[in-house]
């Protein structure tokens, strides 16, 4: 690890030693079409919080190893034991499994030495795709953003940093109905190219429950910039298992659920909620289903799909858009 200068990858890592950083290894190397000619799906795990939850991870990662994702991304959360906990497991995913491993990193409470140091703890573990990201206000999404005193205030800043660390394989994120701090979908747009000419190769949505909305997005990155536009975009999905995954979903996009999503899973629920859980998840499922089938249709290079650190419910959803899942994956 470093706090200052270029780490270089051949130097840094276990695996960097053996593996040179190929197009193969970077998210954009592995968006072309997979072997049975299938769109490349890919995952996306959260730091759990416990020994049980460990264990989970792990089993779902195990699943999705034989589902063959483009990549597996680690989301990155606040705070200081947290934070070790995370750079240790995103670590030991890129070097335990045989997954392509983004580590996200964000900006929140860091000084420009540590958000160094960090990044060659992934280099060291063999990590050279990077999701770099502001980060919200720790406890209140919505509130006052402040700057560390000695970091950046803005992802782009972020990007900059990473990419004259290194060879490293940038993505950010992008907002299908414009970040809820821009003020218009114009200046929203505007940031998110300023992100791309910054080095980013691709980005990575925010969940959303319309495809129109990711298809407005990439219509409106493509007309600022075609050269940035042709950068992919790589769509977010999350399937809904339970009426309780729609707060979360909802969270998670920024928005309420549409209304004729709503009433399809409370239809689905009736007057016994509890008693109707596997016809709810059932409808879940369906709208995430027909999510993918439009998006596949409309050209998307992935489907990023944030699992809770479960293999089952994105398993189904992939068997309903035809790839080949292990049974164990949708059976467990
Ligand atoms: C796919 C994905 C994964 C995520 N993973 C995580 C995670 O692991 N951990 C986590 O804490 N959060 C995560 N987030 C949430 C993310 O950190 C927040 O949404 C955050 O508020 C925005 O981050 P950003 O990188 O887009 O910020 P920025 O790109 O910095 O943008 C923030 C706001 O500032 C504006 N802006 C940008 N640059 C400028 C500028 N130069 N001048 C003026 N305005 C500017 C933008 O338009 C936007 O309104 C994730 C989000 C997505 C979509």
């Amino acid at each position: 690890m470093r706090a200052h200068g270029r780490i270089t990858p051949s130097v840094t890592g276990r695996h960097s030693r053996t593996s040179p950083v190929t197009a193969a290894r970077s998210v954009v190397g592995r968006l072309g079409p997979r072997p049975d000619g299938t769109v490349p799906f890919s995952i996306e795990f959260n730091p759990p919080r416990d020994a049980a939850g460990e264990d989970r991870l792990w089993r779902a990662a195990r699943e999705f190893e034989c589902m063959h994702p483009a990549f597996a991304s680690v989301t990155y959360g606040a705070g200081g034991s947290t934070r070790d906990r995370t750079v240790r497991l995103t670590g030991r995913l890129a070097q335990e499994t045989t997954l392509l491993t983004v580590a996200h990193l964000t900006a929140v409470d860091h000084s420009i030495a540590e958000l160094r140091s960090i990044v060659g703890a992934y280099a060291d573990a063999g990590i050279h795709n990077l999701l770099v990201l502001r980060g919200d206000p720790p406890g209140d999404p919505l509130g006052e953003w402040h700057r560390h005193p000695e970091g950046v205030e803005y992802a782009e800043e972020l990007v900059r940093l990473v990419r004259g660390l290194g060879n490293f394989h940038v993505g950010v994120a992008s907002f299908p109905r414009g970040h809820h701090r821009s003020p218009d979908l114009d200046y929203d747009t505007r940031h998110l190219i300023a992100k791309l000419r910054a080095g980013a190769e691709y980005s990575i949505t925010q969940m959303f429950f319309e495809a129109d909305d990711y298809l407005r997005l990439r219509d409106r990155v493509a007309a600022a910039d075609p050269v940035e536009g042709a950068k992919p975009i790589i769509p977010e999905l999350m399937p809904i298992t339970s009426l309780r995954t729609v707060q979360r979903a909802e969270e998670l996009s920024g928005r309420p659920l549409p209304a004729a999503l709503r009433e399809r899973l409370e239809r689905a629920a009736g007057n016994d909620p509890e008693g109707n859980r596997a016809a709810v998840r059932a409808v879940g499922i369906e709208i995430a289903t027909e999510l993918g089938q439009r998006l596949i249709a409309e050209g998307a290079p992935c489907l990023h799909f944030i699992t809770l650190n479960f293999a089952k419910a994105t398993g189904e959803v992939l068997a309903n858009l035809g790839y080949t899942v292990r049974p164990a994956a949708v059976g467990a």
